[in-house]
């Protein structure tokens, strides 16, 4: 419980208005987009500038108040759930201003809240291109997908999120601005600590402005969907892409499951009989993409696709993309409950990754849908069941250890771009070691030596 004089003392740096104290308010500020456990915040606070930022993050630790910013609370791993111990949510969509598009050296100054397909459409009004695309772009924030290094459709040629960081200011644990990075291409002044704060979930600061690179659009793309009755046989046409050189900017994969979840929902006439399909884009100079295209529907065809669908306008390629961007929704209208997991393997681990999936989900007797980031090696298994049906959901708690024991065992990673947040924290030390948790554990420490800044996240509890 928070006294009555500590509420006063946040109303006074936010105003009233942004200070939330019913039950109804915080519960609603108790979750996110994982299926964890809530647990309801002492106080909800609002700040709407800079300077009210900072002032709340030096109250809440003078007070040993654990903070959770939080953007949009789309994480998938847990990253905005607040402390047990009083904790405090400091929401940031009343820092939603884009400062500065600077269209002749390329970069943008935002405040943390602006919401990313909102930063992404002001900037492609000036004929510029933020490549970022996190499925949920339509209301993510820009600091949430630093925070995460969120990844998203064109990851595979144009990178994450942390790749468009050029810098940032952000709150120390006490409240004292920290600057690092520059408006410059080449910036080698200190310790690079923007790198560091892309994926740190909250726990090393709090941004309060990010400076973030732009690039000219590419001049053309082409989209196609290639279908095949073999899974084996798409995932192997995703490495011969790769190994023919050509870097779609977009290469995604869907399996029957996801398939038929989606048709159902967006009615977009995909080949629900097949067993998987691929979604590609080319993009860049023309003459290039037309090359790219005729590259990829060789490898198409070499590897055995049944059909190659290539959109022949504006349309049909956007038809496409809705297919895609839908998996996840279409999944989560079947059942209660929806597990969307983030295993990563190197490329030409697909196949191998793909059919332990299949083989676990039969082992468990659960329903997954995969589909994902095929040219990334990050898939989505996606796992639907009933939270309330206990022993249904120890069957999939097991499936999920014995999907990240695969990943690791293929030489992949916990996460490609979901964060461990507090989903995956357990199996930190398994992909890392004891070492690399130790180190981590000392420079948090360091930094936040009460441990206020989003505790039980990443490395918690060790
Ligand atoms: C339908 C759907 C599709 C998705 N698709 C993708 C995808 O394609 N790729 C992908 O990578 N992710 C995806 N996600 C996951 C999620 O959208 C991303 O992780 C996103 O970056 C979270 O942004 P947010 O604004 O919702 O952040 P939140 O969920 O609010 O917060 C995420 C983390 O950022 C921290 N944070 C937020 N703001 C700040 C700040 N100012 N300073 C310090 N820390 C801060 C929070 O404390 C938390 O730890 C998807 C989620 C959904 C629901």
């Amino acid at each position: 419980m928070l006294s009555e004089s500590l509420i006063k003392e946040f109303k006074s740096i936010v105003g009233d208005e942004n200070v939330f104290t019913t039950e109804a308010d915080r519960q609603s500020y108790s979750y996110d987009s994982a299926v964890l456990e809530p647990v309801v915040p002492a106080l909800v606070v609002r700040p709407t500038n800079s300077e009210q930022l900072g002032k709340v993050v030096a109250l809440c630790n003078e007070n040993n108040n654990p903070i959770t910013v939080r953007g949009a609370g789309t994480n998938l791993s847990g990253g905005t759930i607040p402390d047990k111990r009083d904790g405090i949510v400091v929401l940031t969509n009343g820092l939603n201003k884009i400062l500065e598009i600077n269209e002749q050296d390329l970069y943008a100054v935002v405040q943390p809240g602006v919401v990313t397909a909102k930063f992404a459409a002001e900037v492609a009004k000036r004929g510029l291109f933020y490549p970022p695309d996190p499925g949920s772009q339509a209301v993510s924030t820009l600091g949430g997908n630093v925070a995460e290094n969120a990844g998203g459709l064109r990851g595979l040629k144009y990178g994450v999120t942390k790749d468009y960081v050029m810098g940032m200011e952000f709150f120390d644990v006490n409240g004292q601005l920290v600057k690092t990075g520059s408006r410059t291409v080449k910036c080698v002044t200190g310790y690079n600590l923007a790198g560091l704060m892309a994926a740190s979930e909250g726990t090393l600061g709090v941004f309060n402005e990010i400076i973030l690179k732009l690039t000219p659009p590419p001049a053309a793309s082409k989209a196609m969907m290639a279908v095949f009755d073999d899974v084996n046989k798409a995932s192997e046409a995703v490495a011969g892409i790769i190994a023919a050189h050509v870097v779609p900017c977009t290469l995604e994969f869907m399996d029957q499951a996801c398939m038929r979840y989606v048709e159902d929902f967006t009615k977009a006439g995909l080949p629900v009989d097949s067993a998987a399909i691929l979604l590609i884009e080319v993009d860049g100079h023309p003459a290039q993409v037309a090359d790219e295209a005729e590259t990829v529907v060789k490898v198409l065809e070499k590897t055995g696709a049944t059909k190659i669908v290539v959109a022949k306008d504006a349309a049909e390629k956007l038809k496409l993309w809705e297919a895609r961007r839908n998996a996840l929704p279409s999944l989560a209208r079947a059942r209660p409950t929806t597990v969307l997991e983030d295993a990563t393997v190197p490329r030409s681990q697909i196949p191998a990754m793909v059919a332990a999936i299949n083989n676990i989900a039969k082992k468990y007797d659960i329903q997954i849908g995969t589909f994902g980031h095929a040219g990334d090696g990050n898939l989505h298994p996606t796992i639907l069941c009933d939270k309330r049906d206990t022993k249904e959901f120890h069957r999939v708690e097991a499936a999920v250890d014995e999907i990240f024991d695969v990943a690791l065992s293929l030489k992949g990673t916990l996460s490609g771009e979901h964060g461990i947040g507090m989903a995956k924290s357990k199996w930190m030390e398994k992909e890392t070691s004891r070492a690399t948790i130790e180190y981590s554990l000392n420079m948090k420490k360091a930094i936040d030596p009460k441990n206020i800044l989003n505790p039980g996240k990443i490395i918690a509890g060790r």
